[in-house]
């Protein structure tokens, strides 16, 4: 669907969305979304990043202008007759819990992406979360990954366990939000939610846990990040997807998978995924450059020195 032609260094499958948000601060009706969105908004600061997407005949063009804006790579993204996937949520007075009120997956659910053939060479690739037999079909038409994250969520926890942990136990990196680690493992303590996780095979487990930052737990120990404090959060949607597309475009971009650049990557998803907050949909992404970000960063540091 585009024309330029740069490698991409990071491939990213998940949903890509019109979604009807309602916050305290406001409604929106079909925004820009979906997992795959913010992902690829969020890693397109620091890499190129190749989507992995269906869209419905009524996606709008100036979507897809929006990601060309962005950088991101659409040679893997599918336009087809039927509706676009559609999700609806709406959140409580403190933003902290949300509750979906549907979710249709239209043209996602009869999706069988075939990847285009240099996607297939990209060392690192996130599967955003979508139905984990869609993550299993892209992550085995990739040849030799060196790094492999995926994000899932309730839903297919409760409809799709059996493949959900196929899928974890063939990643690298698993990132839940607090609560569905919980659910998926039937353990309380975060600390046991981990350690259950590891033993399922990936090398790290990432627990988001909203505004209360988020935690990274491998062998080699914990690595803890609280979130960037925004005195204006406005939607929190994507929040998640957009501190992973930080994440590993940041991985992607250094090559390196040691201690320090896991642990950067940590800290520039928390900037990212905050600016993310400020505005709905991918608005506030599209409004900032790569300087915002390494601005944030660097005041961000200054705050969690003791
Ligand atoms: P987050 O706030 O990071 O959990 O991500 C919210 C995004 O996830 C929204 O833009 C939704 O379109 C998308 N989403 C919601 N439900 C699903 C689902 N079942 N599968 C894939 N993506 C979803």
């Amino acid at each position: 669907m585009e024309e330029t032609k740069e490698a991409v260094s990071l491939v990213v499958v998940g949903s890509l969305a019109l979604d009807t948000i309602a916050t305290p601060v406001a409604t929106r009706r079909d925004v820009l979304g979906g997992s795959v969105s913010f992902a690829c908004a969020a890693a397109s600061f620091f890499t190129r990043a190749g989507m992995v997407a269906v869209a419905g005949a009524d996606f709008p063009e100036s979507g897809v202008e929006q990601f060309r804006k962005f950088g991101v790579d659409l040679h893997g993204l599918h336009k087809v007759e039927g509706k676009t996937f559609r999700w609806s949520g709406v959140y409580e007075q403190n933003m902290n819990v949300r509750r979906t009120l549907s979710t249709e997956l239209n043209v996602f659910a009869d999706f069988s992406p075939e990847l285009p053939e240099d996607y297939r060479r990209s060392a690192f690739l996130f599967l955003a979360n979508i139905a984990p037999a869609l993550q299993l079909q892209v992550l085995a038409q990739i040849h030799k990954p060196r790094f492999v994250a995926a994000d899932t969520m309730d839903l297919w926890i409760r409809t799709a366990r059996d493949p959900l942990m196929k899928l974890i136990s063939k990643v690298d990196l698993l990132l839940i939000n607090d609560s569905e680690a919980r659910e998926l493992t039937g353990k309380e303590h975060l600390v046991q939610v981990a350690q259950q996780v590891l033993e399922w095979g990936p090398r790290y487990v990432i627990v988001k846990k909203g505004e209360h930052g988020s935690m990274l737990f491998s062998k080699s120990g914990l690595i803890l990040v609280p979130a960037y404090p925004v005195d204006d959060v406005r939607d929190p949607t994507g929040a998640g997807d957009s501190f992973a597309g930080g994440f590993m475009g940041c991985l992607a971009a250094s090559g390196k998978l040691t201690q320090a650049a896991v642990r950067r990557a940590m800290v520039v998803g928390t900037v990212v995924a905050s600016f993310a907050v400020e505005a709905f949909g991918l608005d506030r992404l599209a409004g900032i450059a790569r300087t915002d970000i390494d601005a944030r960063g660097v005041e961000f540091l200054k705050m969690i020195k003791v």
